[in-house]
């Protein structure tokens, strides 16, 4: 019988996070395959627990995915854990289940600490709809390109990035949706030295600019108000004779439509009354 693949979830700063499931799982998993053996065998010791490990990052991926592949077909069950959070969440670790997904094996994933989600949650912004961007781009026209992308964008964006290009990157997201939109900047999650600072984007560049920037960064900013269609006069009578239909005074109908299609109340009111302008 085929083996699993499951995806571990790690503490991204406070090693409490690791949740029983997880450690659990790590501790029944025939191997594990590692971003950095280092960095989880201080997981391992911390859970008293010793498995044999293998590495799987982005400079081996290509040859040690299908390895890991051969072994789970081979009836072997893997746990798969990143330096910090969850696999496959803006690192390799999605290829190696894209990977087996083609091949038909089964993977597991087991829920627990993830950066994009802490941010979110705590940063203040609207969470009903949102875009992860994960990094942007190094290569600066493809940087610009994605930018622009977002130039419209409602839903609150989350970008993952390093300390040593958070100038650069909150001067691109200046340029693109000004200074005046609120953001939060989220550094050092569940860490000792956390801090969520809620403030606008001309804010943190001022901030960061002052003070060099340490520690990792999840940066999320909130969408572009939605835009009124402005002076769309035919969608604000047909819409002011439906809310009449649906019983609505004139007058609050003629206010509502007016809000939502940018048009005068007052016009829309002597339009339906025949009043003159
Ligand atoms: N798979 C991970 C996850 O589930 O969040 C993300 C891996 S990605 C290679 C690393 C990036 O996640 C960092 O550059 C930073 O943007 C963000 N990150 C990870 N830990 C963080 C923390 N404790 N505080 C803020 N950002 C963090």
């Amino acid at each position: 019988m085929a083996g699993k693949l499951y995806l571990v979830p790690t503490p991204i700063g406070n090693l409490g996070d690791i949740s029983r499931r997880a450690a659990e799982t790590l501790e029944a998993a025939d191997f594990i395959a590692a971003e950095d053996t280092r960095v989880t065998m201080k997981l391992l010791n911390h859970l008293k627990l010793k498995k044999p490990m293998v590495t799987y990052h982005r400079h081996n991926c290509d040859t040690a995915g299908p390895a890991i592949l051969r072994r789970l077909e081979a009836g072997e069950t893997c746990a798969l854990v990143t330096d910090a959070g969850t696999p496959a969440i803006s690192d390799p670790g999605e290829d190696l289940v894209a990977l087996c997904a083609a091949n038909g094996t089964e993977v597991e994933a087991i829920p627990g600490p993830c950066a994009l989600t802490v941010a979110l949650s705590v940063s203040g912004l609207p969470t009903g709809r949102f875009t992860f961007e994960g990094f942007l781009p190094l290569n600066k026209k493809n940087r610009r390109a994605q930018l622009e992308s977002l130039a419209a964008e409602e839903r609150t964006m989350i970008f993952y990035e390093a300390p040593h290009k958070l100038r650069s990157t909150l001067n691109d997201l200046a340029d693109t949706f000004g200074p005046e939109r609120p953001m939060a900047v989220c550094r050092e999650l569940t860490k000792l030295h956390e801090q969520v600072l809620r403030l606008t984007i001309g804010e943190a560049q001022a901030r960061y600019f002052a003070q060099e920037p340490r520690g990792e960064f999840v940066l999320v900013v909130a969408g572009r108000p939605p835009q009124k269609e402005e002076g769309d006069e035919t969608g604000a009578l047909s819409r002011a004779e439906q809310l009449r239909q649906e019983g609505v005074p004139l007058k609050q109908a003629a206010a509502q439509a007016a809000q939502e299609f940018g048009v005068k109340k007052r016009w829309i009111y002597n339009q339906i009354t025949g009043k003159e302008d």
